[in-house]
């Protein structure tokens, strides 16, 4: 039996939200063999707001549905290791594994999506950075340039 260094009645609202985002979607948990682990963050942290906002659920929808077809242990062993935002309006989601398809394709599909988005806010994207750094909508492409 696991003994949790914090139990679920002294959580903030916060970690509350994420032992929930944990238990309907166990490949978010960023330490997946850590018992003691205090819910005080998910994988999906790493993500930066604006995309978060824009298509963090329907990311974790897709995902949840592609990994359904997996057989259990495979989905049991299954986690997102990192999530990177790179130059050029980038998104990298390093899976775990490479071995299942439909999953790479929900992948794929969210790292193609992320140039579409603010980075910050998640409006549409209009604008870039100079040099191409940054996709952003016209608002905080203007605070950053005033
Ligand atoms: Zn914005």
């Amino acid at each position: 039996m696991s003994v949790f260094t914090t139990k679920y009645s002294q959580m903030t609202t916060e970690q509350r939200e994420n032992h929930f985002l944990c238990v309907t979607h166990p490949w978010l948990n960023p330490e997946p063999y850590n018992d003691d682990f205090d819910f005080s963050y998910t994988i999906m942290d790493l993500m930066p707001d604006g995309w978060r906002k824009a298509f963090g659920d329907a990311f974790i929808k897709d995902m949840e549905l592609a990994l359904t077809t997996l057989p259990l242990q495979a989905y049991k062993e299954f986690h997102i290791v990192d999530i990177q935002a790179l130059i050029r309006g980038r998104l990298e989601i390093r899976p775990s594994t490479l071995n299942f398809q439909a999953v790479n394709k929900v992948i794929e599909k969210y790292e193609a999506e992320a140039a579409k988005w603010c980075v910050f806010c998640g409006k549409p994207a209009t604008k870039e950075t100079a040099g191409g750094t940054l996709f952003l909508c016209d608002d905080c492409f203007n605070s950053k340039n005033n």
